[in-house]
C-alpha cells in the first residue's frame, strides 16, 4: 500500500470510528509507521469522521512534524504512540478511541478479566487499565509502557481505551472486538451476571491461538504477565486455588445441612 492509499484508509477508519460512536466531536487519534522515523498520524482538531487525506501528518519519531501541513498539526497524544512504537518494533499501527462501553468500565476502574466469549478470549486475553494520566503529557505514556509485554490493548482510567497492531487493521480491529467485550460484559450483568468459560475450556482456546500463530502479544503467552490469562503466574495459581478451596467450603455446608 503506497502513502496515499494509506491515508485514504485512515480517512476510512475514522468514519468508521466516529459512526460506530466509538468517539464524540474531535476526539481520538491514530496512526501508521512508514519506516524507522516517520509516521502518519491524525491532525489534532478535527473529527475523525470527516477527515480527508490531505489533512493527516506526517511526523518523525519524536512526534514532529516532518513537513508542513496547512493548518493541520498533528494530534497532541502522539507521545502515547511514540512510545508504542520505540518498545513494540512489531506494531506498526495505533488506535486510540473513547468507545462507550470500554470507557464505561475505565471510568469504574474495572478491568476486562471475565473469560465469557472464544473471540475475546483468543484475541484479547484481558484488558487491563493502564492509571490515570493527564491528557497529552509523558503521563499516559508512562502509564501504558508496563502492559506493553504483554498485551496488544488496555483501558485508560477515567479516559479510554488503546489499542495496537500489526497494522492499522490490526489495531482497529482490536479497539473494535475491546468495545464488543466491554458492551457484552456490561449486558450479561444486567442480566444477572455473565456465565464464565470454565478453566479447562479457556485453557483450549489459548492453545487454539498458540495453533492459528495469532500475531501480536498475549497474556496468557506472557510469563511476566500480573493476569489470570497466565496460568504460569502465581497469580493465577491463587486464584485457582481460591476456586478450589470456595468448592470445598460449598461441598462441606451442603453435607451440614
Ligand atoms: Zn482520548
Amino acid at each position: 500500500m503506497n502513502e496515499f492509499e494509506i491515508k485514504k484508509q485512515m480517512c476510512e477508519i475514522g468514519q468508521r470510528i466516529y459512526q460506530r460512536e466509538m468517539v464524540a466531536a474531535n476526539d481520538g487519534n491514530f496512526s501508521v509507521k512508514l519506516d524507522e522515523n516517520t509516521f502518519l498520524c491524525t491532525p489534532t482538531g478535527v473529527s475523525k469522521g470527516f477527515m480527508t487525506p490531505d489533512m493527516i501528518c506526517k511526523v518523525d519519531q519524536e512526534g514532529n512534524l516532518k513537513q508542513p501541513n496547512g493548518q493541520w498539526k498533528p494530534s497532541s497524544e502522539i507521545k502515547m504512540h511514540m512510545r508504542i512504537y520505540k518498545q513494540r518494533p512489531d506494531v506498526n499501527s495505533v488506535v486510540h478511541a473513547h468507545p462507550q462501553f470500554a470507557t464505561a468500565y475505565a471510568i469504574a476502574g474495572i478491568p476486562l478479566t471475565e473469560k465469557i466469549m472464544p473471540e475475546a478470549v483468543i484475541f484479547l486475553g484481558e484488558v487491563p487499565i493502564a492509571k490515570y494520566g493527564l491528557p497529552s503529557t509523558m503521563e499516559i505514556p508512562d502509564a501504558v509502557e508496563p502492559f506493553l509485554e504483554c498485551y496488544d490493548a488496555v483501558l485508560l482510567e477515567n479516559h479510554g481505551a488503546l489499542s495496537w497492531g500489526e497494522d492499522l487493521m490490526s489495531a482497529y480491529f482490536k479497539m473494535e472486538s475491546l468495545e464488543f467485550y466491554a458492551s457484552l460484559a456490561y449486558k450479561a450483568k444486567a442480566l444477572g451476571g455473565a456465565k464464565e468459560l470454565p478453566s479447562a475450556e479457556v485453557a483450549r482456546l489459548y492453545e487454539l491461538r498458540r495453533q492459528f500463530a495469532v500475531p501480536g502479544r498475549h497474556p496468557a503467552d506472557c510469563k511476566s504477565a500480573t493476569s489470570s490469562c497466565n496460568t504460569e503466574s502465581p497469580l493465577a495459581q491463587a486464584s485457582i486455588s481460591e476456586t478450589a478451596i470456595e468448592e470445598i467450603i460449598k461441598r462441606v455446608i451442603e453435607q451440614m445441612k
